[in-house]
């Protein structure tokens, strides 16, 4: 590691990731390389806070290094790990869980929604969840952390844990900040008040895998409105669709098809249709290098990465351990 800052950012596998998580998060993991000593982790000891298949889980452990090595993450770059692969995280998390007030944990927005969604299974662990990520960050030291907005939250918790164990135990913690790009929140296709997000079903997100015909098909069906009304009082869902044609950088579709709003002249379908073919000029090049990496080679980075990430680990588990008194 050099002098460049540390950045640190990690993404669950629960699924394949979508558009709103390229937006939001990897495609500022990508271009940020180089700038900072970046470390990007798999987060499988957070996915498990939802009850997911032991097989299911594996494929798409797979499949999110698949896809994050296929948008431009470089393992020469930048450090790529499973987290589980590293146990120094779960041991900070209890650390930290010592220090967490429970009245933090219970503003959680997110733990709120989730525990609302899987009323069944509201578990410790998705209680926990943000004194893990806690740890994950700081850890490294990690001093940036690029995220979408649903995650801010849990950033300032984040920075909270840290001023509360140097306030007890001395400096040990930079205060981490986040780095939020312009994509901070896609909205659900099917459902536009509500984010992107896979718990939504199928067709709220387009994942980075989904083929052309699939693109357009979702595109085709999301929710829009019954034409143009006030151009300062856009509906949710045609607002989603113009903000997706700038995030994907088609400024001159966004500046054509907005007149047209405003001169009430415009085709839903017209949009829609270059809209989908705006992202599958950017999904075409991710599909085609996602069919040439092997699990073979997933493999191998994977625990390369592990062995980068497992050296700063442990450095500073042992650092924290002295300071907190636990050791002999
Ligand atoms: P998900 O919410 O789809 O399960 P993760 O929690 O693994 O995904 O999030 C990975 C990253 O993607 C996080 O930084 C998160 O803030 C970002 N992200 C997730 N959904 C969206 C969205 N709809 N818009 C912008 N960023 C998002």
């Amino acid at each position: 590691m050099n002098e460049k800052p540390t950045l640190f950012s990690g993404i669950k596998p629960t699924g394949i990731p979508h558009i709103g998580n390229y937006l939001g998060a990897l495609k500022q993991w990508v271009d940020l390389q180089g700038k900072y000593n970046c470390i990007y982790s798999i987060v499988d000891y957070h996915a498990i806070t939802i009850a997911i298949d032991k097989d299911e889980l594996q494929k798409n452990i797979y499949t999110t290094a698949r896809i994050l090595l296929s948008i431009g993450i470089n393992p020469d770059k930048s450090i790529l790990f499973l987290q589980s692969t590293i146990p120094e995280h779960t041991e900070l998390c209890w650390i930290f869980n010592c220090l967490t007030p429970m009245s933090e944990l219970q503003r959680m927005t997110q733990f709120k929604d989730k525990a609302k969604q899987h009323r069944q299974n509201i578990n410790a662990g998705l209680f926990d969840y943000p004194v893990l990520m806690a740890a994950d960050i700081l850890l490294y030291n990690a001093e940036f952390v690029p995220v979408g907005e649903d995650q801010l939250q849990h950033i300032e918790l984040t920075r909270i844990i840290a001023k509360k164990f140097n306030n007890r135990y001395g400096e040990m913690f930079a205060m981490p900040k986040p780095i939020v790009g312009p994509a901070k929140r896609v909205m659900s296709l099917n459902n536009p008040t509500k984010k992107m997000s896979k718990d939504l079903g199928e067709s709220s997100y387009i994942s980075l895998l989904d083929p052309p015909e699939v693109v357009e098909k979702k595109v085709k069906k999301a929710v829009t409105d019954t034409g143009p009304t006030d151009a300062n009082n856009m509906s949710a869902g045609v607002k989603n669709l113009f903000d997706l044609l700038v995030y994907f950088d088609n400024n001159s579709a966004y500046q054509r098809f907005m007149q047209q709003y405003q001169q009430g002249t415009i085709k839903y379908s017209e949009l829609k249709q270059e809209l989908a073919n705006t992202i599958n000029k950017t999904l075409d090049p991710i599909r085609t290098k996602a069919s040439n990496i092997t699990d073979d080679d997933i493999k191998k980075i994977l625990q390369s990465g592990a062995n980068k990430a497992r050296q700063i680990a442990q450095a500073k588990i042992n650092k924290i351990k002295q300071t907190v008194g636990t050791f002999i």
